[in-house]
């Protein structure tokens, strides 16, 4: 499932010189012209690894912990950049294939784009089949005016349209893309159910924690409703509202469920005025500590209790290699600060309310007492 975000003013005016004209000129020369096909093919490949460049100096800076000067954004900067690096997901860095609408047309996707740079790490090249456009290898079809998505890895879109992008621009859409995959919106325990839903939330947390419309009040509600809502009283915030409004316009799997049954989410939506989340920070330490948690309860949850107990203690608590005592000696402070807070708050606390996962912690009792403790850490 994509995960698409989409924003408006990420694709700047193009004044008559840019480099929209010269595109028109350089698909005219193409069909005309074999030498300048293959011309086509270098040139898509070298402007690919100029953007690759610059993508790598900023990822450079945030895993530096000094691309923002508010050390709390900086470090998510940070975590996030680390996520794409040394984590769980690859960053795709995607530009235009020469051909890139007529190849997008020829697989099926009329209006989309083909993307090349898929899989292709710092100081690589791209490369795909020059020679037959029905041949996805080393490409992606994007939507026209997507910027990013999530998608076998975290997709950063650097050129369409002619759009240049600042520094902040592309850590911010890292950081966006970034929180899809750390938020585990569509694993068994600390998901969201249902397909509205489960877009509504996703989204719902990387606008917010990427930063996007951030001048707006996050406790005070002055703004209207959007006409879909209307009467439903589901907003707490000018934020949550602009969010929710971008979030109907751009997404259809939330706008059709919405306008389906919008009571069962406005429910939801009101209960979800900030962001709740797993991880609402990207931090790789958080992830390893959830995910083995996770994988704890689902494989133990039809095990004889015995079995159970047996289990947490010879693979989760002494296993070989890290054992979560490791994970959470490995947490940061900031990582642990996050943990206490509202929205991480409540997710947690649910997790370690699973019957499997509280049955077993209770039996090890310092692993469960330290884990309680990073949700309600002790008063000082
Ligand atoms: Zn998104």
């Amino acid at each position: 499932m994509p995960k698409t975000r989409k924003r408006k003013s990420v694709v700047k005016p193009k004044t008559t010189s840019d480099k929209a004209e010269g595109s028109v000129d350089r698909v005219a020369d193409r069909s005309s012209d074999p030498r300048r096909k293959s011309e086509s093919y270098a040139n898509a490949l070298d402007r690919h690894s100029e953007v690759l460049n610059v993508v790598h100096q900023a990822v450079e800076l945030g895993r530096s912990g000094k691309a923002d000067p508010d050390p709390k954004r900086a470090q998510l900067i940070k975590n996030s950049c680390d996520w794409v690096i040394d984590g769980p997901s690859r960053l795709n860095v995607l530009t235009e294939t020469h051909d890139a609408s007529r190849r997008a047309r020829k697989q099926g996707a009329a209006g989309s784009m083909a993307m090349c740079g898929v899989g292709v790490a710092r100081g690589g090249r791209a490369a795909y089949n020059q020679n037959d456009l029905t041949d996805p290898s080393g490409t992606m079809l994007m939507a026209k005016g997507c910027v990013g998505s999530f998608k076998g890895g975290v997709n950063l879109v650097m050129s369409q349209g002619g759009n240049e992008r600042t520094r902040d621009d592309i850590l911010s859409t890292i950081v966006h893309e970034t929180q899809h995959d750390a938020d585990r919106h569509d694993d068994a325990l600390g998901g969201d159910r249902g397909p509205a839903w489960n877009e509504y939330a996703t989204e719902f947390r990387a606008y917010w924690i990427e930063g996007e419309y951030s001048d707006k009040s996050e406790t005070a509600l002055t703004g209207k409703p959007p006409e879909a809502a209307k009467g439903m009283n589901c907003f707490d915030n000018d934020r949550q509202l602009a969010i929710f409004d971008h979030i109907y316009k751009g997404y259809p799997k939330f706008r059709q469920g919405w306008d389906t049954n919008p009571e069962e989410l406005a429910r939801k939506v009101a209960e979800m005025p900030r962001p709740v989340g797993i991880n609402l920070v990207n931090s790789i330490r958080v992830n390893d500590l959830y995910t083995t948690l996770a994988q704890f309860v689902r494989e133990t949850r039809k095990m004889p209790w015995l079995a159970r107990i047996r289990f947490i203690k010879r693979r989760v608590i002494e296993r070989k290699g890290r054992s979560v005592h490791a994970m959470v000696d490995a947490l940061t402070d900031d990582d642990k600060k996050a943990f206490g807070d509202d929205g991480m708050k409540e997710k947690w606390t649910f997790i370690l309310e699973d019957p499997a996962l509280k049955a077993a912690l209770s039996h090890c009792s310092t692993l469960g007492d330290r884990l309680n403790a990073l949700v309600d850490p002790p008063a000082r």
